[in-house]
């Protein structure tokens, strides 16, 4: 997710904000040897000409002026594609042997089991569910998604790698799965490991599969597929929006918050403000070297979980204060969340900024990092 960001911001950082019009715009461009038609809402336009449109499949062109061909806008109104329409569109995207599976928010694509499919589909419901309830009651305003949320399975890893690779390059390899801010997907494989040929013959059922990936060594991968399943509906319920300059150890305290998926119950639940054992042993092994700033370096900009060598320890960090901010700074926490949900697309803070607006709502940082180091090393 991190890396389609950059790509996309590299692509567009010079563009400045325009109101979006209640219009429809219609852009030709050029890209890869190929002409490509988009239609959809003007999100940014730019002084230099570039353009982000939001196509009706829920898709973000971040359109430079030299690829453009053509643009167009009539006042037809913005209307985003049905589940039906994404399902055809898609399918004919994909490679042959896919199928839909549609649960009341999701339309899974797979080439592998139903069963599987229909685990995948428990899991982002049971999220779903716990996810709105908890924002609910914490008071924040969920907007519901303007388009059907989707995830893509393929039933191989080859083949997955082989899709990722276009849009993640190499850092493909070393990721199981992830959500696309561009695309607005998730893609990820089989993780049962028994996808492919002969897997439906073999009659795995959901409790089996279920079995399987609930042992102790599956639990981190199914706990990464939740974390970037909460990316996505933080990006689709109004937390955040795609684009938007977002601190990353906000939008990623938020995931590492509900990456704690309890595989017992069938039904997909979450054990969501469990302590995530994970990040709290590695917050406590930092907290050794941690140096005086640490909090200051996290808020003030997104460079720690850009450092390989230092982002496990910023996401042990992250999810640690948001642990901590969301048990004993609720309301201010909300406040802040409100405020961050209404950041622009393209529109980059500096860190002086990225500190005053965090300073507004939490206070003095040295005050504050005491008490946060007093509250997590009670937590057991
Ligand atoms: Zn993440």
């Amino acid at each position: 997710m991190l890396q389609w960001f950059r790509v996309a911001v590299a692509v567009v950082l010079c563009l400045g904000l325009a109101s979006s019009a209640k219009s429809l715009d219609y852009v030709v461009l050029h890209r890869d040897g190929k002409e490509i038609q988009v239609s959809g809402r003007l999100v940014v336009a730019a002084r230099d000409g570039g353009i982000l449109l939001l196509a009706e499949d829920g898709l973000l062109w971040a359109i430079p002026p030299d690829e453009q061909v053509s643009h167009t806008a009539d006042a037809t109104p913005f209307h985003p594609l049905t589940r039906s329409e994404i399902s055809r569109r898609l399918l004919t995207e994909l490679p042959a042997g896919f199928e839909v599976y549609k649960t009341a928010h999701y339309l899974i694509f797979h080439d592998t089991s139903q069963a599987y499919a229909q685990w995948c589909g428990s899991l982002f419901e049971g999220l779903y569910r716990t996810f709105t309830n908890f924002w609910t009651h914490k008071g924040f305003e969920l907007a519901p998604p303007e388009f059907p949320l989707v995830a893509v399975v393929f039933a191989d890893r080859q083949a997955y790698l082989k899709y990722a690779r276009a849009e993640l390059g190499e850092a493909s390899q070393s990721v199981i799965g992830y959500f696309a801010m561009l695309t607005n997907r998730m893609t990820m494989y089989d993780l049962t490991g028994l996808g492919g040929q002969g897997y439906a013959e073999r009659g795995h059922t959901v409790a089996q599969i279920n079995q399987v990936l609930a042992q102790p060594q599956a639990l981190q991968t199914v706990a990464t597929i939740v974390h970037e399943a909460t990316h996505q509906l933080a990006f689709n319920c109004g937390l955040h929006r795609r684009l938007s300059d977002c601190p990353v150890w906000f939008s990623e305290g938020i995931a590492v918050f509900f990456e704690t998926p309890d595989l017992r119950s069938a039904k997909g639940g979450n054990r969501v403000g469990a302590i995530n054992q994970m990040r709290l042993t590695r917050f406590l092994r930092y907290c050794a070297t941690r140096p005086a700033n640490s909090l200051e370096t996290l808020v003030r900009n997104d460079q720690r979980f850009h450092d390989t060598r230092r982002a496990p320890d910023a996401y042990a960090e992250a999810w640690a204060l948001t642990y901590f901010l969301l048990h004993q700074h609720s309301k201010q926490y909300v406040a802040y969340l409100r405020m961050l949900s209404q950041k622009k697309p393209l529109l980059q803070d500096p860190p002086e900024v990225r500190l005053k607006e965090f300073r507004h709502a939490f206070g003095d940082l040295r005050r504050l990092d005491a008490e946060l180091l007093k509250y997590i090393g009670r937590l057991r």
